[in-house]
């Protein structure tokens, strides 16, 4: 049997006339125009020299014909690269470098500026309303396709990671791991064809392309597709959904609002939210307000989704849940590697039908990256008594002063807890006699005016020595990324400049 991920999404096999796209204007797209586009798209895709195994790197804007084309890919037996809208040309051009892509598509505009970044991809063009080079070689082409046929093992995407550290690498994925982790999903969190996901997530990320749409085309179910988050429009739709998926941020701006109460999410069975920390405060208000509590789960450009709380039973606010079925989940010593035991804080270890098969020409990388088949996702985390996992940090966060290990989530916790502090990030900064000094920063909740020393002060109570920060500083709001991560990295860089 064909094990093209586009075979395996179920959905787009029985979908026929039902919904696939709600769009912000009220049109609807159907199953059957969503296949009917993506053929055109593999047509024109084969025409401009595309074969099985080729590389096509997309940076365009969302829109519903971006997924025909991601399909159009997989159906053609190419690999599907999307990169975030917001690279600039210098980035694009190491990423064509390295990913050696046979087509670039960008939008129209941007065209002249990123021509020498593309080196020998062909570039072509599409906007988010459908005009472009290729969209209008689509318009001619046949609506038939005949699906490549591809084992599980070969290629479907390359997802570059976020790459805070060094050079970003090239996650490669295949049929097997995109088609396994979205069946696992659809059960896991009881999708099906009545269902209706507000989709305001980027789709150049795992979260928005894999996690969203996978789960949607799968199961034939509906997105209500908006271009991105908008307050506003979450409360438009919400009558309308029985389900969000989103990064922590989408929450607590919603909750900001006053609209936010039981009524207006009446008809949502499912609030998911992950690629980045849920605070336990937050699902708590959320709960306060709204009788939900919130779903979270863990996953990464390599592994897909690993872990989910339950559908059916505890969510316990600040875990990430169970491995999802199939998953195998360890923690292991950060330095000697030897497994953990229950309760103990390590290294996260997956492995499983999700996990990814390297990096993207860089063998050495991948090897270390890989004990047998389990994959050292850099994060840490621990597992308690019931099988919950909790993450404490990234490996990379970790801070050494004075020779004891410092978790930052544990002193963000403490921080986080006192009256007065919306968030914090702690982070280490280089110092002579500790190597590192633990350094928070943070956010205080409006009309609140804690000091420096009354935060230390009340730290030294809850905390051991070390672990209590040498400096605090405070900012207005903390640095993220589109998918809601701090970033740590810009935090330490700002800090070291201004010598905090
Ligand atoms: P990315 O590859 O961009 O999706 O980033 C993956 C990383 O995001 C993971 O390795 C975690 O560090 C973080 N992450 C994802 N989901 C969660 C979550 N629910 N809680 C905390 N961190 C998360």
């Amino acid at each position: 049997m064909n094990q093209n991920l586009f075979d395996m999404l179920g959905g787009l096999r029985t979908g026929g006339e039902a919904v696939c796209f709600v769009l912000p204007d009220g049109r609807t797209i159907s199953y059957r125009a969503l296949i009917a586009r993506s053929s055109q798209f593999a047509n024109a895709l084969v025409a401009a020299g595309v074969s099985p195994g080729d590389r096509v790197a997309v940076q365009i804007e969302k829109s519903w014909e971006s997924i025909a084309l991601y399909l159009a890919t997989i159906r053609a037996g190419a690999v599907f690269l999307p990169l975030n809208t917001a690279y600039t040309p210098a980035e694009v051009s190491y990423f064509l470098s390295d990913a050696e892509p046979r087509i670039f598509v960008c939008d129209p505009a941007r065209e002249s500026s990123l021509a020498e970044s593309s080196h020998d991809a062909r570039i072509m063009t599409m906007s988010a309303a459908g005009a472009g080079s290729l969209p209008a070689m689509a318009d001619t082409a046949s609506r038939e396709f005949a699906t490549v046929e591809r084992s599980g093992d070969d290629l479907a995407a390359i997802l570059y990671t976020s790459g805070t550290t060094g050079r970003s690498k090239g996650a490669m994925l295949t049929h097997s791991n995109l088609a396994s982790n979205a069946k696992t999903l659809v059960t896991a969190w009881q999708f099906t064809k009545a269902d209706r996901l507000i989709h305001a997530l980027p789709i150049f990320h795992t979260h928005g392309l894999f996690v969203a749409c996978n789960v949607t085309l799968a199961c034939g179910s509906s997105m209500i597709f908006l271009p991105g988050f908008s307050v506003d429009e979450i409360f438009r739709f919400l009558p309308e959904a029985t389900c969000l998926m989103g990064v922590p941020t989408f929450y607590t701006r919603l909750l900001q609002d006053s609209r936010l109460n039981r009524e207006a999410t009446a008809g949502i069975r499912l609030f998911v939210s992950g690629s980045a920390p849920l605070l336990a405060e937050t699902h708590d208000e959320w709960r306060a307000r709204t009788g939900h509590a919130i779903l979270e789960r863990y996953g990464m450009s390599e592994t897909n989704m690993n872990t989910s709380n339950p559908y059916e039973g505890e969510r316990i606010a600040g875990t990430v849940g169970l491995p999802l079925p199939g998953v195998t989940i360890r923690i292991t010593d950060l330095s000697t590697g030897e497994v953990k035991g229950v309760g103990e804080v390590g290294a996260i270890e997956v492995a499983g039908p999700n996990v990814f098969s390297g990096y993207w020409r860089m063998p050495e990388k991948t090897a270390a990256e890989f004990r047998g088949e389990f994959f050292n996702t850099g994060d840490v985390g621990v597992i308690d008594q019931r099988g919950y996992v909790s993450i404490v940090g990234r490996t990379k966060d970790l801070i050494i002063s004075g020779g004891y290990n410092i978790y930052p989530k544990e002193v963000e916790s403490e921080i986080d807890a006192l009256e007065g502090v919306m968030e914090s990030a702690v982070i280490g900064l280089p110092h002579p006699d500790f190597g590192e000094a633990v350094t928070a920063v943070v956010v205080l909740k409006p009309g609140c005016a804690l000091t420096e020393e009354f935060i230390k002060q009340e730290l030294s109570q809850r905390l051991a020595r070390f672990k209590v920060p040498k400096r605090i500083s405070f900012v207005k709001e903390l640095p993220r990324n589109v998918m809601g991560k701090v970033q740590k990295n810009v935090l330490r860089e700002s800090a070291t400049q201004i010598g905090t």
